[in-house]
């Protein structure tokens, strides 16, 4: 049958559209391809509404002149998608093979067909690799202050980052922490004007600049921070109770490794239309895109992913 919402065979059922991921650009793809009448599988991963899920306030996506929670935005998406066809599976997937089409891709349950394949599994925070970070995960550590702020209310905490994320993050840990120092390797911020200012103006923030943290310390949990001067060599320790860490982000490729083609920084490869090196896997997202990383770059990229699988269909 075609030009309903699938394929079927007497052994397989054949998807139109895999959609791996559920971060805006997943789940707007899921809209696009579900207003085709394509009604695509989207898999969830560990974590709807991908990063953007995870933020407090996003003030930057158009149509929210109040700003939106991350969380509200990302389920709103989920309504619209869902509204027109889309149909969301809760599960993983652990192995994809797109050497010949239809396409197999395989979750820990099931194993599934599609004619194309839209990768949106986004980035994940990168880690620093010093001592007491893998030890004080939970206990402490933490790469996610919406996640885990809460638990800092009245205590000390530790930043480390030049980032938008740092700053963005930093602030927000000031509702619940005393003190937030924020660790920097460099004198300058690579933050944008408007969040170094507010973390500038934030009597709670303090800048450690040009150092790095070289061991967190701790006995149940974190209680102290080897820091070291990058410039005098010097080194310090410093009291803190939590340690919060955005040092930038890694694609999530690793299922793909061998088959597709990655850039110098292993971000998926992409033609304008969002095209992998395979034809009738598009990717999207910032599993692609080291530059932009914005929900609304990703929410477009996957509306143009969409609308490119849609082209390569039969009869749509
Ligand atoms: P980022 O811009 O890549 O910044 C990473 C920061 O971590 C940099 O300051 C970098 O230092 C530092 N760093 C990297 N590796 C380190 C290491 N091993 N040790 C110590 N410091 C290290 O990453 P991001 O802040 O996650 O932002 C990523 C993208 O998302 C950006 O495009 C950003 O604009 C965007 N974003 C936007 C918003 C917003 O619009 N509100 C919010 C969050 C993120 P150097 O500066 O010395 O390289």
């Amino acid at each position: 049958m075609i030009g309903g919402s699938m394929v079927s065979d007497e052994k397989n059922t054949i998807e139109n559209v895999i959609i791996l991921g559920t971060g805006p650009a997943g789940l707007s793809a899921g809209l696009y391809a579900a207003r085709a009448d394509l009604a695509p599988l989207i898999f969830t991963g560990t974590q709807i509404g991908g990063q953007a899920a995870l933020t407090d306030r996003i003030e930057n996506y158009p149509g929210f002149p109040d700003g939106v929670g991350g969380n509200e935005l990302a389920d709103l998406f989920q309504k619209n998608a869902e509204k027109f066809g889309a149909r969301l599976e809760y599960d993983t997937v652990t192995k994809v093979d797109l050497s010949s089409r239809p396409f197999k891709i395989k979750t820990y349950s099931n194993e599934f067909n599609a004619q194309t394949l839209i990768i949106t599994t986004g980035a994940s925070p990168n880690k620093l690799g010093i001592p007491g970070e893998e030890e004080f995960l939970g206990k402490g550590v933490s790469y996610c202050a919406t996640c885990d702020g809460w638990f800092f209310k009245d205590k000390a905490v530790v930043v480390v980052g030049g980032g938008d994320s740092a700053l963005e993050e930093g602030i927000f840990l000031t509702r619940y922490a005393t003190t937030v120092k924020i660790i920097h390797r460099r004198d300058e911020l690579r933050g944008s004007k408007i969040l170094q200012e507010r973390a500038f103006n934030n009597p709670k923030i303090e800048f450690i600049w040009n150092s790095v943290a070289k061991e967190i310390k701790g006995n149940e949990g974190v209680q102290s921070i080897m820091l070291e001067n990058v410039k005098t060599g010097e080194s310090s320790e410093i009291q803190a109770d939590g340690f919060f860490v955005f040092i930038g982000h890694t694609p999530n490729t690793q299922i793909f490794q061998s088959q597709l083609d990655f850039d110098a920084k292993g971000y998926i490869q992409v033609n304008r239309n969002y095209h992998t090196s395979v034809p009738g896997v598009f990717a999207a997202g910032e599993v692609c895109d080291p530059v932009y990383r914005q929900v609304i770059t990703s929410a477009g990229m996957g509306a143009a992913a969409a609308i490119e699988a849609t082209r390569l269909l039969p009869n749509y």
